[in-house]
């Protein structure tokens, strides 16, 4: 089976298998079933990268039936050790724009329905993710998105709700009262099973309108072209983020040893 270093997820448009070279596509299976999708798998500035829609290609799958588990296990049965995932987010503060990146570091779960482990049986493992995000990956990505003058916010917290439905105006207005900056489907479980498997994770959201908190007219038009440019931000940020990202033996974050002392 091919190997691959660095994973992405995202959206459908949101990374364009064209532009990695030697690519092909490749059917994985795991132990928790099939990933999303078919992992494109090429080459990108001399790094292997593994590209794996959360939604499959088709966009078939709504955020509360993806298998989480599957797509994890496949990019780390692939050999990833670095996942960027791509998301899009409605915003809970005025001052969060559509158009806008967020680097999400911390997450509030209001999901559900969802299996958030790998360990079911014999074995419990409370994973720390008092920090969500690889605090390191998550840094250069920002720094990233600085330099190519993005308009990004450094942190941010990510309400993560069950979907497929969005919030009322009561729920919008409670998760703004909690601090939440923005509102998804699907950094839960999706941070916390990369962790288990010791990959550094880092997501990259992507602001495409307000929550239902404002009473702004949402036009589908503009929510559309929002999600293009957004698109063409993301594909720019990764395009130069892949190339510098650090190897497997030159993760310096606590990642890579995750499990220690989490397994009982
Ligand atoms: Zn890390």
């Amino acid at each position: 089976m091919p190997q691959a270093e660095i994973g992405v997820i995202g959206g459908t448009g949101i990374y364009d298998p064209q532009l990695l070279t030697k690519s092909k596509k490749i059917a994985v299976n795991t132990p928790y079933g099939a990933p999303s999708d078919k992992v494109t798998i090429g080459e990108y500035e001399g790094r292997s990268v593994a590209v794996l829609p959360r939604h499959c290609a088709s966009h078939a799958i709504p955020p509360h039936k993806v298998n989480y588990r599957a797509n994890i296990a496949a990019l780390k049965k692939l050999g990833v050790h670095t996942i960027l995932a791509a998301t899009a987010v409605g915003s809970l503060q005025n001052t969060i724009k559509p158009g806008q990146i967020v680097f999400a570091d911390q997450f509030i779960d209001r999901t559900r329905n969802r299996i958030s482990t790998f360990y079911e049986k014999e074995k419990v493992c409370h994973i720390s993710v008092a920090d969500p995000v690889c605090p390191l990956l998550h840094e250069f990505m920002w720094q990233i998105a600085r330099k190519l003058k993005i308009p990004s916010h450094r942190t941010g917290t990510y309400v993560c709700i069950e979907g497929p439905r969005f919030s009322t105006k009561a729920e919008s207005r409670l998760f703004r009262a909690w601090g939440g900056h923005i509102i998804g489907m699907t950094l839960v479980p999706e941070a916390v099973l990369a962790r288990e498997a010791e990959i550094c994770y880092s997501p990259i959201a992507m602001v495409t309108d307000y929550d239902s908190f404002r009473d702004t007219p949402v036009s589908i038009d503009e929510v559309l072209k929002t999600m293009k440019e957004n698109d063409d931000k993301v594909k720019a940020i990764m395009n130069a983020a892949i190339p510098a990202i650090p190897t497997n033996d030159k993760r310096e974050c606590s990642c890579k040893t995750a499990l220690k002392g989490a397994l009982v």
